[in-house]
C-alpha cells in the first residue's frame, strides 16, 4: 500500500524586542537566573499587563511579508494549564481572534516551486525554563524567559515530505531574519519548531491520525525526526495497527522519537478572552507605514541576484538564504570581486573553512575577499596562491595584500626575471626540449611545472607559456 505524507508545522519565533511583552523587563539571553523578572512576569496577584507595541508591529511585519491578512481587530486570550515554569497558571496568548491569518510562502524542492499556506500567526508570551540536575534530585526554575514575546506561526497541513518541511522552515527562518524581528538562534531556543505528521493511503481525502514532534533544535533534526516518524507510522499502518495521537520527543542521540504525553485538545485549555487586556484595534494607516519599512525579502533578492549578477539560480538561492550571507556577497562584489567568482569562493572555500559556523563569525571581511579576488583577476597572484592566502586570512583576519607581501607570494610577471629561469630549465632538459621541437607539444606542461616549482608557484602561467613557446621554437 502506498501512503501520502502530510506535515504541518508550528513555529515559535522569539521576537527581538528589548523588553518583554507585558512588562519592562529585559529579554536579554544568558543573564543570571531570575534577575530579569518583576511582579508582572512573575504573575503576582493584582498586577496588570501593558502590551509592548513593538510586538504588534513585528507581528504585522511578518504578516505583510507572508502575504497574510492582518486582523485589525484581534484579542488576547488566556490558555490555562499548570506547569512549574508558568507562574500565572495560564499563558497569555491569542485564540479565536489572532492578529494574522491566511498567509503563504513559496518553497522550492528539487527545482519545483510550491506554495505553503499559513493558517494563522498569533502573539503570546513564553514560559520560564526548568533546569533539571542529572545528579541531584532537585529541579530549578529560571523565570527570566517568562513573558518574552513569541510569534506562533501555524502552517496548513500542506507539506508532503520531510524535505518540504525543511525548505518551509528555512524560508520562514530567512524571512524573520531579513525582517530583523527574530535572531533565529535554534540552539538558544529563539526559533523552535513542532512538527505534526500523519500518513494516509494515496487517494484518501481525510487526514490520517497525526503525532506531534517536539524538541528538535536544528533544521537537520527536524528533517531526521520526520523521516524517522514516517517509517514508524508506515510500519504501524502496514501491520494493520493504528497510530496513536500523541506528543513525541525527538531524541537526537538515539535517533528516535519517544512518547511524551497524550495530545491535549483546545478545550482542555479553557480558553477565554483576557480580561486584563483590551482588544487590539489596528489602524490601516499604521499597517501602511509598516509596509513601507519592509526590506527586500529573500525571494525578491534571489531574483535580483539572478538578473543583476547573472548568477545561476542555485547560487542565488543559496546566497540569499540568509541576509548576512547575501550582504557579504554583495559587499565582496562591490569591492572588486567578479560576481560568479565571489559566489564560487563563498560556496566552496569559505563554507568549507567555516565548518558550519555562521558567516558573522568569519574573520575574513567581504572587502578582503573582494580584494583577494581582484589580485587574482589582475594577475598579481595565481588562483592557486590565492587559496593559500585565503587560508591564512581565515585564521588571522589579515588583509590579502599584507599576507602576499609578508609571505612574498606576489606573482612574477617580469619577463626578464622569468626568461633567465626558462632558459636554465631548457638547458637542463635537452632531451625534452628536443622532443618538444619534434612535435611533442604536450611537454609544455612539464616545462611550466618545472618553472612553477622553481618559483614556488609564483610564475604568471600565461607569461610562462609564452616564454617557453618562444624559446623552444627558436
Ligand atoms: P493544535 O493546536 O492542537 O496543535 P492545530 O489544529 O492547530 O492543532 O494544528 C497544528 C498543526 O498541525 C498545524 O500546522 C496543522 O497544519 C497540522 N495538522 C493538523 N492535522 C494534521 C494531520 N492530520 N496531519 C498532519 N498535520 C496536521
Ligand atoms: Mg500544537
Ligand atoms: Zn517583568
Amino acid at each position: 500500500m502506498e501512503f501520502e505524507i502530510v506535515i504541518g508545522l508550528e513555529i515559535h519565533a522569539q521576537l527581538k524586542t528589548k523588553s518583554k511583552i507585558f512588562c519592562g523587563c529585559s529579554t536579554e539571553f544568558g543573564a543570571a537566573p531570575n534577575t530579569h523578572t518583576c511582579q508582572i512576569c512573575l504573575g503576582m496577584p493584582g498586577v496588570l499587563p501593558v502590551l509592548n507595541k513593538k510586538v504588534v508591529e513585528f507581528a504585522i511585519k511578518m504578516g505583510l511579508a507572508t502575504d497574510s491578512t492582518i486582523n485589525t481587530f484581534n484579542q488576547f486570550a488566556r490558555k490555562n494549564y499548570f506547569y512549574p515554569d508558568l507562574p500565572k497558571g495560564y499563558q497569555t496568548s491569542q485564540f479565536d481572534l489572532p492578529i494574522v491569518e491566511f498567509g503563504k510562502v513559496e518553497i522550492e524542492v528539487n527545482g519545483g516551486k510550491k506554495l505553503i499556506g499559513i493558517t494563522r500567526m498569533h502573539m503570546e508570551e513564553d514560559a520560564g525554563k526548568l533546569i533539571h540536575d542529572d545528579l541531584e534530585p532537585e529541579s530549578y526554575v529560571d523565570l527570566n524567559r517568562t513573558g518574552t514575546p513569541l510569534l506562533e506561526i501555524v502552517s496548513e497541513p500542506d507539506m508532503r515530505s520531510p524535505e518540504e518541511a525543511y525548505a518551509y522552515l528555512k524560508k520562514l527562518h530567512a524571512i524573520l531574519r531579513y525582517l530583523d524581528i527574530c535572531d533565529g538562534n535554534m540552539q538558544e531556543g529563539s526559533f523552535r519548531c513542532d512538527a505534526n505528521i500523519s500518513l494516509r493511503p494515496v487517494g484518501q481525502k481525510e487526514l490520517g491520525t497525526r503525532t506531534e514532534l517536539k524538541n528538535m533544535n536544528s533544521f537537520k533534526n527536524v528533517q531526521a525526526a520526520l523521516e524517522y516518524e514516517v517509517r514508524r507510522q508506515r510500519d504501524i499502518l502496514l501491520d494493520g495497527g493504528k497510530v496513536v495521537q500523541e506528543t513525541l520527543l525527538w531524541d537526537a542521540d538515539k535517533n528516535r522519537t519517544e512518547s511524551m504525553r497524550g495530545k491535549e485538545e483546545a478545550h482542555d485549555y479553557r480558553y477565554f478572552p483576557c480580561p486584563d487586556l483590551i482588544p487590539i484595534v489596528i489602524e490601516e494607516e499604521w499597517i501602511e507605514e509598516i509596509r513601507k519599512t519592509l526590506p527586500e525579502l529573500p525571494d525578491a533578492r534571489k531574483e535580483r541576484f539572478i538578473q543583476e549578477y547573472q548568477l545561476p539560480e542555485y547560487d542565488a538561492a543559496l546566497l540569499t538564504g540568509s541576509r548576512e550571507l547575501a550582504d557579504f556577497f554583495e559587499a565582496a562584489v562591490k569591492s572588486g570581486g567578479r560576481a560568479k567568482k565571489v559566489s564560487n569562493w563563498i560556496m566552496t572555500e569559505m563554507m568549507r573553512e567555516l565548518k558550519g559556523a555562521d558567516i558573522t563569525e568569519c574573520l575574513v571581511k567581504p572587502e578582503q575577499l573582494g580584494a583577494l579576488l581582484k589580485m587574482v583577476e589582475d594577475g598579481s597572484i595565481s588562483g592557486k596562491i590565492a587559496k593559500t592566502v585565503f587560508l591564512e586570512m581565515m585564521t588571522s583576519g589579515e588583509d590579502p595584500q599584507r599576507v602576499v607581501k609578508e609571505k612574498n607570494l606576489l606573482q612574477v610577471s617580469d619577463q626578464g626575471e622569468l626568461l633567465s629561469i626558462v632558459r636554465e630549465i631548457i638547458a637542463a632538459n635537452p632531451g625534452q626540449a628536443e622532443d618538444f621541437k619534434n612535435g611533442k607539444t604536450k611537454l609544455m606542461g612539464y616545462f611550466v611545472g618545472q618553472l612553477m616549482q622553481k618559483t614556488r608557484g609564483k610564475a604568471n602561467p600565461k607569461i610562462a607559456n609564452e616564454l617557453f613557446a618562444k624559446e623552444l621554437a627558436g
